[in-house]
């Protein structure tokens, strides 16, 4: 449906252009561009909504390689402004016969990395496990464990993001235990390792290429934790069963970045 749309739109690109120039109306190609790329988003919006959820056998089939391939899909429809159309009663209803999620995504509490719409997916697509600092802690180890080993998940993305307020905050040092909060404190000990004074560097929140160094090294501080703490999914990954990954979410452009 979407190749025909893209076909349609590019047929009136042309068309446009040629019958512009032929009456020389002064209508420049790139208004032109603009014309045909919304008629093809209305037309995107006059689409059917997906009623179905993800089955078994879908799930079954896909390797995780593939699952992450249709995350990157999604992310890419997120950054375009182009979501898959849902129709969430039908979808809801259907799911009350179980549940198959291809991946489980471990991100930050913040407000403003809205995990199922990052990856352009909706009901039953996948767990969500969130925690300020995307840490891990044996309750989260344990969602994951049934996720993957009890529920067929193959992919679990770890997710940082740019501006997180609980690095900040880490990197800062702020005593949160003094100010009578010491689960926040628990919680900022847990990013506080990957904190390491750099000759010569500011060890500050100001300091936007250090702290985002530090975002992406948390990530990678969670996914090795994770491994550690879990013999099981450290075998499913070893027999290809499993992908552990890590991520960060671009808020300013949307864009999820895999890290190696
Ligand atoms: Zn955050």
């Amino acid at each position: 449906m979407k190749n025909k749309q893209l076909l349609v739109a590019a047929v009136m690109t042309a068309f446009l252009g040629i019958s512009c120039q032929e009456a020389k109306t002064g209508i420049s190609s790139e208004m032109v561009t603009e014309i045909a790329k919304e008629v093809a988003k209305e037309m995107s919006m006059s689409e059917a909504p997906i009623k179905s959820i993800m089955s078994a056998d879908e799930q079954a089939n896909m390797t995780p390689d593939e699952i992450i391939g249709r995350l990157k899909k999604g992310n890419e429809n997120f950054q375009s402004n182009n979501l898959t159309k849902r129709d969430h009663s039908e979808q809801r209803v259907e799911a009350m016969i179980g549940q198959y999620p291809q991946a489980l995504v471990l991100s930050c509490v913040d407000s403003r990395v809205p995990v199922e719409d990052v990856f352009d997916l909706g009901i039953g697509d996948i767990f969500v496990a969130r925690v300020a600092g995307n840490i891990e802690n044996d309750d989260i180890v344990g969602s994951m464990e049934f996720a993957t080993a009890v529920a067929g998940s193959k992919v679990i993305i770890v997710m940082g993001h740019t501006s997180c307020g609980a690095v900040y905050n880490a990197v800062d040092g702020t005593d949160a235990a003094s100010l009578g909060m010491a689960s926040l404190q628990k919680l900022l000990d847990e990013i506080k390792p990957v904190v390491i004074a750099e000759e010569g560097v500011e060890i500050s929140s100001k300091n936007k290429p250090y702290v985002n160094k530090i975002i992406t090294d948390n990530v990678h501080k969670t996914v090795a934790d994770i491994r550690l703490k879990s013999p099981t999914m450290k075998s499913m990954e070893d027999s290809g069963k499993l992908k552990i990954v890590g991520a960060v979410y671009n808020m300013e452009t949307g864009k999820v970045e895999f890290l190696k």
